[in-house]
């Protein structure tokens, strides 16, 4: 069985991409930080997804020893010049451990900023970077990135309750419904994660 370490400890996310990438790949086991609890954090201090993508899975690489995948995502709004982009997560200054509560925060912060922009207007991308590390017998590192973008709109006031994050106020372009609205299933089909992830898979099964 071979074995990739995800840079995540969320298990929602392992289960995820184990799902994706055992349609490629039938004999992966995909481990997450958890199973590293020595492994230091990684500080996210990339100026842009692909670096910070590729600075955590190279640094699970190197401490594990072990294959890794990263993914850094955010949320690019077209009226706001790109906002928040890769500052997504921590976009209005939440610093409490509630990611409910973070979550919330952020929203309201983007309906406020787009307040008096009308619809039509209101374009945004979710962009998610999928990054792969492996260290060669030479002790040099294969490097690969993709990036997986879903197109909509931010709308005005937040629905639905599944997913996380700006869920609630992102439509994308093929669907009526928010992102919150749409079954896991469906949202994993069209998501940028899901993209990226595809997009990378056949690269992994070959370099595994
Ligand atoms: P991460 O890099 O996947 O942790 O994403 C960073 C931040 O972007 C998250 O904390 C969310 O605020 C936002 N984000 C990323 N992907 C999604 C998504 O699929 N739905 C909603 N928000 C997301």
């Amino acid at each position: 069985m071979r074995k990739i370490v995800l840079a995540t400890k969320n298990t929602g996310k392992i289960a995820e991409f184990e799902r994706l990438l055992s349609q490629f790949t039938p004999d992966i086991k995909v481990l997450g930080l958890s199973d590293f609890p020595d492994m230091p954090e990684v500080v996210e201090i990339g100026k842009t997804l692909n670096e910070n993508a590729r600075l955590k899975a190279k640094a699970i690489c190197e401490f594990t020893k072990l294959p890794a995948l990263a993914d850094d995502s955010g949320l690019f709004i077209d009226a706001l010049g790109g906002q928040p982009g890769v500052y997504s997560a921590r976009w209005a200054g939440y610093e409490g451990v509630d990611s409910k509560m973070r979550d919330l925060a952020n929203i309201n912060k983007a309906l406020e900023e787009l307040k008096d922009v009308p619809k039509g207007s209101r374009g945004a991308q979710f962009r998610s970077v999928v990054a792969f590390c492996r260290q060669n017998l030479d002790s040099s590192f294969l490097e690969k990135e993709e990036l997986g973008v879903l197109s909509g709109q931010i709308l005005t006031q937040p629905i639905g309750s599944a997913g996380f994050g700006y869920d609630p106020i992102f439509s994308p372009d093929q669907f009526d419904q928010s992102l919150a609205q749409l079954p896991p299933r469906v949202k994993d089909e069209v998501s940028h994660r899901g993209i990226a992830l595809r997009a990378i898979a056949p690269f992994l099964r070959d370099h595994l």
